[in-house]
């Protein structure tokens, strides 16, 4: 047989076997000695910290204590069944309780024998307990000497317990697998970025994060690990930067030309913001690099991306180039085709909506339009990527929205040119920056991050139902004024049924409470026909309709600057990033807007959270931080499909500064030695090609 190593199957481990090696690998995917060694604790157990039992306290996570065992009685009856232990120390003394093993026990507790425990302190009836504590017989003289100072515990499930592979039993697992393959374990980072960062050894930080010998150590294997896991990511997502701009060459936009010039200096209703500005003139310089732009462009709600878009697009169509823009919902895309033709105001340049619901006559001219030329920009859906869509010239993407599309549909859009067109990615909100850092880390990002000036912030209220004929009230107030108000309703699948209900029972109040003919109300809900959607859409656009009750179909599109009131229903069962995103549908005129948040009284600990910070902050960045940290990024939209989160140890919400040190460390080496052709960069390049095979050096020149 081969030699042990990380690869070796996992039932060739001491101790493990074809049947624990079929539970390793149901419940815990765990194949190989490799895995195993990746499995790590999720905490630790301070085993140099003892307390009194004087000390305890039911708020404390969990405590050591050393004791003797007085008195041991079952009681109860049936499923009441318990086996009581009295332990006692020089303080006081306190109840040890256990429901399972009872006869077991029994047989093995040596009722007198000192022991050292360890558990959650409970109260109950005023009685001081730990139920199923960990306990060994203590010796005297053990408590300081013992090689396990820190203990290490490690996730679990109640399968693997079966198989006696609780915490304690991997634990043994990966003592086997630590005296067995850990005088092979190898270095797998350069020497000098070791120094750098202070990093230790890889081998010394594997076996020490299993068993670390103290806290100082183990922080430095955490940190080691964690590194590891970042700077993979970034050197991966830098590579293929490099080998993007290197291998791709993109179209050339030379001049700014008329199109463009007429838009900017006698089209536009507003002055551009500082932040707009920027954004342009860095998507200017890229396209004139003859390189192929792929840039994000992260702004808030209301930020003005769209304008921005439309003048990337308009510069493409002064080189001679066509350009399109894609939308990942079908009101979405309208919405751009629209505020598009009224920003371009006629005359500047040809504009086509294309979507899954254009009548085929109407496509094909589209189509014939597209191929012949004469067409510049095109607005769309994910009908835009369909094989019989064939532009003369593509030159530049837009993709709005990007978490909604997968990487294979903008691959696609690429695939339209021989040569690639450039691609601009626009986010609907901001995403924080450790996830635009692991998600987006191959593009170049731009930022816009001030909003149009005269926007007034956004007030927002959280009210319970018992304030909701003062809400009603306000809705009226703000109605005479000459204002509209949008009413939105959860919709989610799961309960869709339900939320429908709920929804009519919310417009059959209302329509009592705004009736005709002084009020008008437009519905707009996902179930509706396309046809009637828009109509209702159109109603409250053109102010036929003071009230939209909608579901979240708008969230990601319409804008109507005469609305001021956003009311949501439920809204703790929204989303930090969807309710932020909601609320930026207000604010877009000169007068004050309000967002109203209606919940019901009883909220959880990370709904509370969610209503407080929209409460607090209008700052989509800052929302966003909060978000992540809330849900993990592996819940936050479209992120799962990334592959590139995997992460076991680095947390993108709390370590954003080593992955700063990561991405900055990876940038230099690239600077200084784009193909890790220094022979002291070899190891980074077999790191690289261990985790992606078929890399393609010779591209990067
Ligand atoms: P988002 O970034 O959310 O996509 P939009 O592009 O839809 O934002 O812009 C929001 C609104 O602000 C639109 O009505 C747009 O015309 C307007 N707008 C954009 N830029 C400016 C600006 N510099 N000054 C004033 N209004 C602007
Ligand atoms: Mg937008």
């Amino acid at each position: 047989m081969a030699p042990l190593s990380t690869i070796t199957p996992i039932e060739y481990l001491k101790g493990v076997g074809p049947s624990r090696a079929e539970v390793l690998k149901a419940e815990l995917g765990i194949h190989t000695f490799g895995d195993l060694l990746r499995h790590y604790p999720f905490r630790y157990i301070d085993r140099t910290q003892f307390h009194k039992i004087r000390q305890l306290h039911p708020d404390m996570p969990a405590a050591q204590v050393i004791g003797r065992l007085v008195h041991v009685e079952e009681i109860g009856e049936r499923k009441g069944k318990r086996l009581v232990g009295h332990f006692k120390d020089d303080t006081g003394t306190m109840e040890l309780v256990w429901f399972q093993s009872i006869g077991w026990l029994k047989k093995s507790l040596q009722v007198g024998a000192a022991y050292i425990i360890y558990g959650k302190p409970n109260v109950f009836n005023n009685q001081l307990s730990i139920t199923h504590p960990e306990m060994e017989v203590y010796h005297p003289g053990a408590k300081n000497t013992g090689n396990m100072r820190l203990q290490p515990v490690y996730s679990s499930t109640e399968k693997l317990k079966k198989f006696a592979l609780d915490s304690r039993g991997i634990q043994k697992l990966q003592a086997a697998l630590l005296e067995s393959i850990a005088h092979q374990f190898k270095e797998e980072l350069p020497e000098y970025i070791l120094h750098n960062h202070g990093l230790i050894p890889l081998p010394k930080a594997l076996v020490a994060i299993h068993f670390p010998s103290d806290q100082h150590e183990l922080i430095q294997a955490i940190r080691r690990l964690k590194f590891d896991e970042l700077f993979l990511i970034q050197l991966k997502l830098l590579k293929n930067k490099l080998l993007n701009t290197h291998k791709f060459k993109g179209h050339r936009f030379d001049v700014v030309g008329d199109r463009f010039n007429a838009f900017y200096n006698e089209q536009l209703p507003f002055t551009l913001t500082n932040a707009q500005k920027r954004v342009v003139k860095e998507i200017r310089r890229d396209t004139a690099s003859g390189a192929q732009l792929n840039r994000l462009v992260q702004g808030d709600v209301g930020s003005g991306k769209t304008v921005v878009a439309l003048m990337s697009m308009l510069l493409a169509v002064d080189n001679g180039f066509q350009a399109c823009l894609m939308a990942p919902t079908e009101i979405l895309a309208q919405q751009h085709y629209h505020s598009i033709k009224k920003l371009l105001g006629g005359g500047i340049a040809s504009v086509q909506l294309l979507t899954g619901s254009t009548p085929k006559k109407d496509r094909k001219v589209i189509h014939a339009q597209l191929e012949e030329g004469t067409l510049n920009i095109l607005v769309g859906t994910h009908a835009l990527i369909e094989d019989a869509v064939r532009f003369k010239n593509l030159g530049f993407v837009v993709i709005d929205e990007q978490h909604r599309f997968g990487v294979e549909q903008r691959a696609k859009l690429w695939r339209k040119n021989s040569t690639p067109p450039h691609m601009l990615v626009m986010t609907a909100t901001p995403i924080p920056r450790t996830l635009a850092m692991t998600l987006y880390g191959d593009l170049d990002i731009s930022v816009i991050d001030e909003l149009p000036a005269g926007r007034k912030p956004i007030k927002t209220l959280h009210l319970y139902e018992s304030s909701r004929l003062r809400m009603f009230g306000f809705m009226k107030e703000e109605i005479a004024k000459g204002r509209q108000v949008y009413i939105v309703y959860p919709l989610i699948k799961e309960s869709e049924k339900m939320d429908l209900l709920y929804l009519e029972a919310g417009l059959e109040t209302l329509t009592k409470e705004f009736p005709l003919p002084q009020y008008r109300i437009s519905i707009v809900h996902g179930k509706m026909p396309v046809k009637d959607k828009e109509f209702e859409m159109q109603r409250f656009i053109k102010a036929e309709t003071q009230i939209m009750v909608a579901t979240t179909v708008i969230e990601v599109g319409v804008d109507v600057p005469n609305a001021s009131v956003m009311v949501i229903e439920n809204a703790e069962r929204f989303g930090l990033s969807q309710l932020h995103q909601l609320r930026g549908r207000v604010g877009r005129g000169a007068e004050q807007s309000y967002c109203i948040l209606m919940s019901s009284s009883k909220l959880g600990k990370d709904s509370k959270l969610r209503l407080e910070t929209m409460v607090r902050t209008n700052d989509g960045f800052e929302i966003a931080e909060v978000d992540l940290q809330l849900r993990g990024p592996g819940d936050i939209a479209g992120t799962q499909q990334s592959g590139v989160l995997d992460l076991k140890l680095a947390d993108l919400a709390t370590d954003q500064a080593l992955l700063t040190e990561a991405r900055n460390s990876v940038i230099n080496i690239f600077k200084d030695d784009p193909r890790l052709a220094n022979p002291e960069n070899t190891l980074l390049r077999e790191y690289l090609t261990r985790s992606e095979p078929g890399i393609s050096w010779e591209k990067i020149s």
